[in-house]
């Protein structure tokens, strides 16, 4: 994936967004994802990991495809949130059941080195070190990176997580 250039950012940060997708033209969404984000004002897009296909976590449901998104932006957390939300809604997600299937989930796993603890927003995302199907392609992108509240990188954190079944499918559609 090709890095643009993003100028006249201030305090820019790298982020890094969980992609998954389990219901529907699955490679499609993780396309769509990549493209919503390319357009959203204030986000520059870096580069994506390569593609796993994961068990579900949560109630019986389709299998996954997991990815990450590298992501460079001055936005800040809740807007990023809400730019994540609204790209999720291009795919028609809709909210019903609780780790239900969808058609894209974008969680905001890393952003820059900052902690977030507020309603309805936690970075890094609460449950970052117990998933394999995250940690995985998120150390492909940054395995040396420190996870802030932690003190451990993300492939400190990929070893010591709880074992996952998912195997690497492919590139990151772009
Ligand atoms: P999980 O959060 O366990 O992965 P989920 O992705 O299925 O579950 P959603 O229904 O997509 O859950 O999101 C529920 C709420 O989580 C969102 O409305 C959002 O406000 C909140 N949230 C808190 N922290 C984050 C984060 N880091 N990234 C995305 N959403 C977050
Ligand atoms: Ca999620
Ligand atoms: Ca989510």
């Amino acid at each position: 994936m090709a890095v643009r250039a993003t100028p006249g950012y201030e305090c820019a940060m790298r982020a890094y967004v969980g992609v998954g997708t389990n219901l529907g033209s699955r490679w499609a969404w993780l396309a769509l994802a990549a493209r919503g984000l390319r357009a959203t004002p204030g986000v520059a897009l870096v580069r994506g990991s390569r593609v796993w296909d994961s068990a579900p976590l949560g109630p019986p449901q389709p299998r996954y495809l997991n990815a990450v998104l590298e992501l460079e932006t001055g936005l800040p957390p809740r807007a990023l949130l809400s730019a994540l939300k609204a790209v999720e809604r291009l795919a028609g997600r809709r909210r019903d059941v609780r780790w239900g299937a969808r058609t894209l989930d974008l969680d905001l796993l890393l952003l820059g080195d900052q902690i977030v603890v507020e309603r309805g927003l936690t970075v890094p995302h609460r449950e970052l070190g117990a998933r394999r199907f995250a940690l995985q392609p998120l150390a492909e992108l940054c395995g040396e990176r420190v996870v802030p509240g932690t003190g451990r990188s993300v492939s400190e954190l990929l070893a010591a997580a709880p074992a996952w079944e998912l195997r690497e499918v492919g590139a990151y559609p772009v």
